[in-house]
């Protein structure tokens, strides 16, 4: 099965994609439905999503480390406040009678002030180097992980955007990202302050009265139990909320893509409802999400305000027998309510790590899925000789369609320098040969050779430095049409080569035209030219890289007789001294090929010259009747 080792699907924990055999493993994801991910719960704790989100503050480690000992001493100078607002109480409620002790107490609060002041102080400089530190490191986190995630998407193979919506993708790079955002870092400094909290003033309380204090922890595993169940509904709930949420942005990314075609059928509507039906779905999770949020906060309410309760009624037995002062049985109230706040604080905290555990499970998933195509090798086997390019005995099907074989043993020779027509029924595999070639896919069966060498072992830039391709639908990028032309070349080629270029490709003439000449902008996908000038544009662009191989798809196919005649005459002597490779829709293209290949039902039927397929009276001469005839040419 030669090259063709399709390991794994979305994230290695997960139902697999695609198995071994390349068939689908569920087929709700046909239609590139999210869905296919939502079975199987393998990820084994949500702690392990949380630590690798903590992992991407990592580089963020010494900032992180300074900032947490500013909120340290933040909280410090917080508590210590009341401490200094006691003192002065104390000073004042003195006995003051003579005019020195009045002096001696001015004095005192004079210097107390002075201390507050500087707590003060030191206290907002340490809480805006905190604030100041977590927020940069937590935006720091966001655009590692986006960038991690970009770099890691763009480099799947071809098949992955097959069957993935790019809207899901969308979603995943800015929605889960920005919750995991706050999670790694802000919600980190947070629970930070109220575990340090909680720690000291159980310290407190145990000093105080351990009897108390053992009492007062009773409801601790209750409440512990309770949080781990909630918190892991929330991460499940979450991950569902933003599963939902990803389909609505592909469904809106869709929609706006194409908004021509959904204007010509006036389907505003029912795009409308598509939306806002994946809008509801996302609420209706929101609303049970809310619901359990305020049942949980309820019941923790409850449970500390009655540990309360009975801390209370001890203590003030413990007061009554005399084994407990009235100060200190108040000292402990107090206490304990800090603590209970902290604790109700960090288990807030701990609902926000729990749903960006779960929105960074997918987001991990991502990062984790392999690239099921083998990485291309190094070899660079094109230097200024021709290319020769070998099919042999090609078998394929497109992985999102296992099922269908496209092409049932393509066996066809490109000689150095020679042109090769492809011709035949639309369907038939013509595209799909030519995306072999620029090695999108890899064959199921049989090999594909560049001068002798397997297309797999071939280092990736210099294939795609040899080989160009005009498409049959080509896209342009939103930028200038200078930028556009130059894009094989990094944007590394001069103003006048970009010229020539166009001028070869017969697209000079009316990119002169535009007020903004070469610097006009395209939009999106090219949307502001019209498709015979993107295609000029296409093959300007194609020009530039000046191959060894040229794979035409029809690329003549959207111009006008008159500019595809001039264009056909470029492209004649575009084609002098390199191996191409033309899918073509016009006699006269195919006319002067080397060799005509008739492509039908992904087999060559039939293969020769012009004029030997002509004599045979085959599929080949009917093909060329019909174009005589009629003004309509198949191909
Ligand atoms: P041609 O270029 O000869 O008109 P193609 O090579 O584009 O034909 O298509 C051959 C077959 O492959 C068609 O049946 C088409 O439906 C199928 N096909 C093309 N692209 C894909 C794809 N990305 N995924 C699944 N099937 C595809
Ligand atoms: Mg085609």
């Amino acid at each position: 099965m030669g090259g063709f080792s399709r390991t794994n699907g979305l994230g290695s924990e997960r139902a697999p994609l695609l198995d071994t055999q390349g068939r689908r493993s569920n087929n709700a994801s046909e239609a590139g439905q999210l869905t296919d991910l939502e079975h199987g719960d393998a990820v084994p704790a949500a702690n392990v999503g949380f630590c690798r989100v903590l992992s991407l503050a990592k580089p963020d480690a010494g900032k992180l480390i300074i900032a947490t000992i500013a909120l340290l001493i933040a909280s410090t100078s917080s508590l210590l406040i009341p401490k200094f607002g006691g003192k002065i109480i104390d000073i004042v409620s003195r006995d003051i009678q003579t005019p020195e002790q009045k002096a001696e107490a001015l004095d005192a609060v004079k210097s107390t002030i002075i201390g507050i002041f500087l707590i003060v102080i030191i206290g907002s400089v340490s809480t805006a180097l905190r604030a100041w530190l977590f927020s940069s490191a937590s935006e720091r986190v966001v655009a590692r992980l986006r960038k991690n995630l970009f770099n890691h998407l763009i480099h799947q193979e071809i098949a992955f955007f097959d069957v993935t919506r790019t809207g899901e993708l969308l979603s995943r790079l800015s929605e889960d990202t920005q919750i995991i955002k706050n999670a790694a870092t802000t919600n980190l400094s947070e629970a930070l302050k109220n575990v340090s909290t909680m720690f000291i003033g159980l310290g407190f309380m145990f000093s105080t009265s351990w009897k108390l204090t053992l009492l007062a922890l009773v409801v601790v595993p209750a409440i512990s139990i309770a949080v781990r169940k909630f918190g892991r509904f929330l991460r499940d709930l979450s991950h569902k909320t933003q599963a939902a949420a990803a389909v609505a942005s592909s469904i809106a990314e869709e929609t706006f893509g194409g908004i021509r075609t959904i204007r010509s059928f006036a389907q505003e509507g029912y795009e409308i409802s598509r939306y806002s039906e994946k809008v509801d779905e996302t609420l209706k999770l929101g609303l049970k999400q809310a619901k359990v949020v305020g049942l949980f906060f309820g019941g923790l309410n409850a449970a500390s305000t009655l540990s309360v309760i009975t801390v209370v009624i001890y203590g003030a037995n413990l007061t009554i027998t005399g084994s407990m002062t009235p100060g200190s049985l108040t000292s402990f109230i107090l206490y304990s309510l800090t603590v209970g706040s902290s604790v109700s604080g960090l288990s807030g905290l701990y609902t926000v790590a729990m749903k960006a555990a779960g929105a960074s499970r997918r987001v991990f998933q991502l990062l984790d899925r392999v690239p099921s195509m083998p990485k291309s090798g190094n070899e660079c086997p094109l230097g200024d000789q021709d290319a020769e390019l070998v099919l042999d005995d090609i078998w394929f099907a497109y992985p999102s369609r296992p099922s269908n074989m496209v092409l049932k043993g393509i066996s066809l020779k490109l000689e150095p320098g020679s042109k090769v027509a492809l011709v035949g029924p639309s369907g038939g595999g013509k595209t799909t040969i030519a995306n072999l070639i620029e090695r999108f896919y890899d064959p199921i069966k049989g090999k594909i050779l560049l001068n002798g060498v397997p297309l797999v072992a071939i280092s990736h830039e210099h294939l795609h430095r040899k080989i160009s391709i005009v498409s049959q639908e080509p896209v342009l990028f939103n930028c200038s049409i200078e930028e556009n032309i130059a894009y094989g070349l990094d944007g590394k080629a001069s103003s006048d080569d970009v010229e020539n270029a166009a001028k070869m490709a017969n697209a000079h003439e009316f990119i002169s035209k535009f007020p903004d000449k070469y610097q006009t902008h395209v939009g999106e996908r090219g949307v502001r030219l019209s498709g015979g000038q993107k295609q000029r544009i296409a093959i300007a662009r194609a020009l530039l890289m000046n191959p060894k191989i040229l794979l035409l798809d029809e690329a003549t196919s959207a111009l006008d007789a008159e500019s595809e005649y001039l264009v056909q005459d470029a492209m004649d002597s575009l084609m002098k001294g390199r191996t191409v490779l033309v899918i073509a829709h016009r006699l006269s293209t195919v006319k002067s090929a080397n060799v005509v290949a008739v492509v039908s039902d992904g087999q060559v039927v039939e293969c020769g010259t012009h004029e030997e397929l002509l004599s045979k009276d085959g599929t080949y001469a009917a093909l060329v009747r019909r174009q005589l005839q009629g003004p309509r040419n198949e191909t």
